[in-house]
C-alpha cells in the first residue's frame, strides 16, 4: 500500500547551514499493518511521517501510495488528504467549532456529504470513541484525553486508508494515557492500517504487527515486536528498548517536600503502568525514610524502572558512606517480608541499599 525508496530529508536553515535529518528511509507497508515507529528524540519520527502525508515535502527519493508516485508532479494532494490521516501530538482541534461541527467539517467540505448524514457518522464515530454526549460542547471543555480521542473520530470520518499518528498520547497526564490508547487498540483490531509514533513501549509490544527503531535518520532496525524487544540485533536496538526510566529525588532536610513527592511518585506508577506497585511504593518509600534511614540526611532516593522486564526498585543512595546504613538485626523483616529482594551495596561514591518491588 505504501512504498518508500531512499527517501530523505534536508532542512536548511536561515542561515544557509544544512541538517540531513532522514538519510536513507526504505520500507514496504502492507494494508492492514500496525506499525510502531521508536526511536530516541530528534531522529526524525516525526519528520517521516510529515514526509510521508506530505506535510514536509522529502528533498529525495520516492513515496508510492497504492501504486502512485505521491511525489511525482501533477499527483493531487487532495487525493492523499483523503487516504491518509494524521493525529498530532497536541490535537489541533479547531477551537472555535463544538466538538460534531470539527468532526463534520472535512466530510462535508471535501467528501461532499450532506450536513445530516455527515452528523449521523460523527454520532456514530463519537459513540466509538466514548463521547457521544459530548457532541454539542467546544473543546476546551474536553480533558486532553476526550480531545485526543475526538481527533481520532475526527481522522476517521474521512475514511482514510491509514492513519499516521504522532506520540497521540505524549501532551496527556499520564492518567488519559490509557483512555486513548484503548480507542488505538480498538481500531488495530478492526483492521485499520496505522503507523504511530509512540514511546509507550508495552502498547508498541502489544499492538503492532511491526515495530520501526529509527535511528541516525534511518530505520536501523525492523521487525516484530518480538525481534525488536526480545532479540534486537544491533546493540543500539537493545540500549533503547532496554532503557531504564527514573524518577530522583534528592531530599536533604526533613523540610523536603514528601508530600509532592508522593503524587509524582504516583503519576511515575500510572505512567508505567505499576498501579498495582503505587502503594508498596509510598509504604517502603515512607518506612525507609522515617524508620530505618531516619537520620540519614541527605540522601537520594531513586525510583527506576524498566519497561520491558517490568523490574521496580527503589534505591536509597547515600554519599561517602563506607558500610551499609541500614539497622541490624530483625528491624528490616518486615520490609523484607513485602519486596522481591532487599541489595545492599558499595558504589563508586558511597553505598547503596536497593529494593527491588
Ligand atoms: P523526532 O520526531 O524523532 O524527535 P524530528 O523529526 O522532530 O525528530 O526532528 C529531527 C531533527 O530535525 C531535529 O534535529 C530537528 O531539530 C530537525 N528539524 C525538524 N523540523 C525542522 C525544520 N522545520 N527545520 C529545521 N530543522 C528541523
Ligand atoms: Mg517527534
Amino acid at each position: 500500500m505504501i512504498s518508500i525508496k531512499h527517501l530523505s530529508k534536508t532542512f536548511t536553515n536561515p542561515d544557509g547551514t544544512q541538517i540531513t535529518v532522514l538519510k536513507d528511509v526504505n520500507c514496504e507497508i502492507e494494508k492492514g499493518e500496525v506499525i510502531s515507529i521508536i526511536g530516541p528524540s530528534g531522529t526524525g519520527k516525526s519528520t517521516l511521517l510529515r514526509a510521508i502525508n506530505m506535510l514536509e515535502p522529502p528533498t529525495g527519493g520516492e513515496i508510492w501510495v497504492d501504486g502512485e508516485n505521491i511525489m511525482a508532479k501533477g499527483y493531487h494532494l487532495d487525493k492523499l488528504r483523503q487516504k491518509m490521516g494524521m493525529v498530532f501530538q497536541n490535537f489541533n482541534l479547531f477551537d472555535h467549532l463544538t466538538v460534531l461541527e470539527n468532526i463534520t467539517y472535512a466530510p462535508t467540505r471535501l467528501l461532499k456529504l450532506p450536513q445530516e448524514e455527515a452528523q449521523k457518522e460523527a454520532l456514530e464515530l463519537l459513540n466509538k470513541v466514548g463521547l457521544a454526549q459530548k457532541a454539542d460542547v467546544y473543546p476546551s471543555s474536553l480533558s486532553g484525553g476526550q480531545k485526543q480521542r475526538v481527533a481520532i473520530a475526527r481522522s476517521l470520518a474521512m475514511h482514510p486508508e491509514v492513519i499516521l499518528f504522532d506520540e497521540p498520547t505524549s501532551a496527556l497526564d499520564p492518567t488519559m494515557v490509557g483512555e486513548v490508547l484503548s480507542v488505538m487498540r480498538q481500531l488495530a483490531k478492526e483492521g485499520l492500517t496505522m503507523l504511530i509514533v509512540t514511546h509507550e513501549m508495552r502498547f508498541a509490544r502489544d499492538v503492532s504487527s511491526r515495530i520501526f527503531f529509527m535511528n541516525e535518520g534511518v530505520i536501523y532496525e525492523d521487525g516484530t515486536p518480538q525481534q525488536i524487544f526480545e532479540h534486537p540485533r544491533r546493540s543500539a536496538t537493545k540500549a533503547f528498548v532496554n532503557r531504564i526510566q527514573k524518577l530522583v529525588f534528592e531530599i536533604d532536610s526533613n523540610n523536603f517536600d514528601f508530600l509532592s513527592a508522593d503524587t509524582e511518585a504516583r503519576r511515575f506508577c500510572i505512567k508505567y503502568d505499576l498501579g498495582a506497585k503505587a502503594d508498596l511504593i509510598a509504604d517502603v518509600a515512607e518506612e525507609m525514610l522515617f524508620t530505618h534511614l531516619k537520620d540519614i540526611r541527605p540522601i537520594t532516593v531513586r525510583l527506576t524502572h524498566t519497561e520491558l522486564t517490568s523490574e521496580t526498585a527503589l534505591d536509597f543512595m547515600v554519599e561517602g558512606a563506607t558500610a551499609s546504613p541500614l539497622p541490624q538485626g530483625p528491624a528490616m523483616d518486615g520490609i523484607r517480608a513485602k519486596v522481591k529482594q532487599v541489595v545492599e551495596e558499595p558504589t563508586t561514591r558511597g553505598f547503596r541499599v536497593k529494593i527491588l518491588l
